[in-house]
């Protein structure tokens, strides 16, 4: 029309639709799957905000998200009574990507030559799944407690237009304008399917026309069952919709590595269902990673997205829903914070994580591995932020060792004790900045001939980390670069103090005159067990700062 106002898109967007259309056309179905999810927040949105302004639901209480199509015009309609978008909303919803550092990551994919399609959904991209099917897409759209309506539309060709319509009522409605080709979308029984598979877990309904001798009538029925997922009994939910669910809550367009669905009653009554991804989103680790967190739900109603408090920062990859009977209704996120329910509600949800990271590592040990590979980093924070939790923790803790000598081949702790020397007493690490220093390391020699296992860490985090971890199983950690080794440390492979005074008298003669001409500059030379083949090395005193972490506190500027 005369009064549409022409925009083109932020420029990434044109660029991140274009890889979606691309990457995702083998799997168009999901389209579907993406415009139904949005629907869902949509209404899950209006709910929240209509507990402080019930005004917001007008004369129309309903919620629910319709289907349907039309043959002769080739177009398919998704149609939500949810919050609705504002012109504004529009403009900023569907023309620009939230996520910072999307550019970035897109150059990296594209010198790859790979669009991967399972890291296409974390950009906040769904709704752009639509152009997979469609040359032309239409929203119209009216925001709850406004009376006034706007189109956007676009062809998905870096630019859109916005123009006033005259939508009767609240919420959002997409017409996609299918391409050529895709007419297997204009027949009731495969988007009822469709919604069968993708889309069964959502909690309102998705309601499609009744068709009569073939033909779609006026009248809707609803395709779904209605209830939202974790509200059902476990037996009676499929991997599938799990998964499915997956999707919906973490924007993540691949499958979850495990989760784990509980209900408790008692002192708190609570619902969790709580997933593991497969992997790590291309930005994780960022503070302003928006998606952090839990879905928090109140007696099912949507509360808000990222509750951050519910789970220890440590735990921050945990993607899924907690659904609270006893919260209030109009809890903030000021509230949340202070509060001593959620407080409990935390340390419980921290047990059910630790619990289901258990589980996986004792029943699949490579799918935990892949998680290890993801998330063992953050995980390794929880040593100093919850030092209750820190034996079971560490327990889960993943070490390249000595034992295989191999970057990749990790041990557990209990692994570690399996292999201890006859005397041993000491669980041995080292650690240096980087694999090769730790792997080559001088230090290593007269424990490598002694058969003593040492962990070699050479991650950045991990000395800090290792430092919150006094013992494990009643043995101490041990830094080995630290002061001098012995039985503890060696086993009984390792000189006893007699054999070691009878040495270092032998050698009294060579190490006085080095200790005479270092000077100052040691504090002590002695005779060590740490080496068989180096004639000396350079180690710290016992309660020495590691050197590692001296780097890293120079470099910070200390
Ligand atoms: P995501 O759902 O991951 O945020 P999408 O690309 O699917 O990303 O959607 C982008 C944004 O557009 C949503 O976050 C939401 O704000 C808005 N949006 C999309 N569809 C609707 C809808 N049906 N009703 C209201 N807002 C919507
Ligand atoms: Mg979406």
């Amino acid at each position: 029309t005369t009064d549409a106002q022409s925009f083109e898109f932020q420029s990434d967007v044109q660029q991140v639709l274009r890889l979606v259309v691309h990457s995702l056309y083998s799997n168009k179905n999901i389209f579907l799957r993406e415009l139904v999810s949005n629907a869902s927040d949509a209404c899950d949105k209006l709910r929240f905000e209509a507990l402080k302004a019930p005004e917001l639901y007008g004369d129309q209480p309903e919620l629910r998200i319709d289907l349907s199509f039309d043959k002769d015009a080739r177009t398919l309609t998704v149609a939500d009574s949810g919050i609705g978008m504002s012109r504004q909303e529009l403009i900023d919803n569907l023309g620009t990507i939230a996520r910072s550092g999307t550019r970035q990551f897109l150059e990296a994919l594209g010198e790859a030559q790979k669009a991967d399609a399972q890291l296409i959904g974390q950009f906040g991209v769904g709704f752009y799944a639509a152009f997979i099917v469609a040359d032309r897409v239409t929203v119209t759209s009216r925001r709850a407690g406004s009376d006034e309506s706007f189109t956007w539309e676009s062809s998905g060709d870096g630019r859109f237009t916005l123009a006033p319509a005259s939508q009767a009522e609240r919420g959002t409605t997409i017409v996609l304008h299918l391409k050529e080709g895709e007419d297997e979308f204009l027949d009731g029984w495969t988007l009822r399917s469709l919604v069968r598979t993708y889309s069964d877990h959502i909690g309102f309904p998705i309601r499609m026309p009744v068709e009569k001798d073939g033909q779609p009538t006026a009248e809707f029925e609803p395709v779904n069952q209605a209830a939202a997922l974790w509200t059902r009994p476990k037996a009676e939910i499929s991997d599938e919709e799990y998964q499915a669910f997956y999707k919906h809550v973490s924007h993540d367009f691949g499958d979850a590595l495990a989760w784990s669905h509980n209900r408790v009653e008692g002192n708190q009554n609570f619902t969790s269902l709580l997933f593991i991804p497969a992997r790590a989103p291309f930005d994780f680790g960022f503070e302003r990673d928006a998606r952090k967190g839990l879905k928090l739900y109140i007696k099912r109603v949507f509360i808000m997205d990222a509750a951050e408090d519910m789970l220890p920062n440590y735990l921050r990859f945990v993607r899924g829903v907690v659904d609270s009977d006893d919260l209030p209704l109009n809890v903030s996120r000021e509230i949340l914070q202070g509060s001593r329910q959620v407080e409990k509600l935390r340390s419980a949800l921290t047990r059910r994580v630790l619990d289901l990271l258990e589980k996986t590592a004792r029943d699949e040990p490579e799918k935990y591995a892949d998680f290890w590979r993801a998330f063992g980093a953050v995980l390794k924070e929880g040593l100093a932020e919850d030092p209750s939790n820190s034996a079971r923790i560490a327990k889960l803790l993943r070490f390249a060792s000595t034992h295989s000598g191999e970057r990749d081949t990790l041990v557990s702790l209990d692994d570690y004790l399996t292999r201890m020397k006859p005397g041993q007493e000491t669980i041995n690490y080292l650690s240096a900045d980087g694999w090769n220093a730790v792997r080559h390391s001088p230090q290593l020699e007269g424990l490598a001939a002694h058969g003593v296992e040492v962990l070699l860490l050479h991650e950045r985090i991990d000395e800090w980390a290792i430092g919150y971890l006094a013992e494990y199983e009643g043995r101490k950690l041990r830094n080995v670069a630290k002061g001098a080794l012995g039985r503890a440390e060696l086993g009984e492979g390792g000189a006893g103090t007699e054999q070691q005074e009878a040495i270092a008298k032998a050698a009294e003669g060579v190490v006085g005159k080095l200790a005479a001409s270092l000077g100052e500059r040691v504090s002590e030379v002695r005779v060590s067990q740490r080496l068989t083949d180096s004639p000396a090395c350079l180690v710290m005193g016992e309660h020495d700062m590691g050197l590692h972490m001296q780097r890293l506190l120079k470099a910070a500027g200390h």
